[in-house]
């Protein structure tokens, strides 16, 4: 490549133009379990590091199947972003799989996105299978709220800063401009929602906890009863006629879930349903963290007029 080119390429890279596409000087190999925390840690990496994801965004990221493919990405891996709180256990078993003991819980390259996050829905007694698939550590889906991206790319930073020292400072950088650029988004989302403030909406899955309570909405209930176990037609009828009682008018779905269910659910109780992305890719031009809120806000305010 001719010095000038090279020259310009990395005077954009630097300043975060070059975003998308494989980096050339990479000096950190990085594999996130979630398409959320691949965006988020290709965001504070920019140029220095080149990131793969496990889970792709069309997938129910709670169920992923564990094949060697996904092994041999972690193989030659520095660096290991997992979601923790049990939505990504199956990433514990390509870890064993990959043998790259870098990458085991306590490893230098091993970074657990969740780490200081607030959880919410912490159950208070026991869990048993019985209760479907409840997470005992809380509810694991705080991606969808935009204010935990400054606890989880520190989280990140931390990590790539103990594979790559040497490149602490720009990843800071970066850091922070992320945040600032996302501050500002986060305005704008909260401005859309405004005028819905309060507003009752159900659930397909329970993955919107996070999202709904971050723009002062609120759950009324869930299609699923127990998560991961199609729901009892009891629960079914006494939410259908929860939803015509409370007037609730949207029923969100994940691309993943039971779309004809939904429907009839929402058909039944004069309600809509609308697809939202739950993670980065899951729906088609949803391709960075920053757009997954731009779509779903847009697309949730939308229905909800
Ligand atoms: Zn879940």
């Amino acid at each position: 490549m001719p010095r000038l080119l090279r020259g310009i390429l990395a005077a954009l890279s630097s300043l975060g133009v070059l975003v998308a596409g494989a980096p050339a000087d990479a000096t950190v190999r990085a594999v996130a379990s979630t398409p959320d925390l691949k965006s988020l840690t290709e965001l504070v990496g920019g140029g220095l590091v080149e990131v793969d994801a496990l889970a792709r965004g069309n997938q129910n990221v709670h169920d992923v199947e564990v094949r060697p493919s996904l092994m041999v990405k972690l193989r030659r891996a520095d660096l290991l972003v997992v979601n923790g709180l049990e939505l990504d256990g199956w990433a514990e078993a390509v870890v064993q799989g990959a043998n790259n003991p870098r990458l085991l819980v306590g490893g230098v390259g091993r970074v657990d996105a969740s780490r200081g996050v607030p959880v919410l829905e912490v159950p208070a007694g026991r869990v048993d299978r019985s209760m479907g698939d409840v997470h005992p550590q809380g509810n694991p889906h705080y991606t969808l709220d935009p204010q935990t991206a400054a606890i989880v790319t520190a989280n990140i930073v931390e990590g790539l800063t103990r594979v790559a020292p040497a490149d602490r400072e720009a990843f800071e950088t970066r850091r922070r401009e992320f945040l600032g650029r996302l501050g500002a988004a986060q305005a704008r989302w909260t401005k859309t929602l405004e005028a819905f403030r309060g507003a009752r909406v159900v659930v397909n899955h329970n993955s919107w906890i996070y999202f709904l309570s971050r723009f002062g909405l609120e759950q009324a209930g869930t299609v699923e009863d127990r998560p991961g176990i199609p729901p009892s037609p009891g629960h079914l009828a006494r939410l259908i006629q929860q939803m015509r009682q409370e007037r609730i008018k949207v029923l969100i779905l994940e691309p993943w879930g039971d779309r004809k269910l939904a429907e009839r659910v929402a058909n039944e109780a004069a309600a809509r349903v609308v697809v939202l992305a739950h993670t980065v890719g899951a729906v088609k031009g949803v391709e960075s963290y920053l757009d997954l809120f731009d779509y779903n806000v847009n697309a949730l305010a939308e229905a909800l007029k």
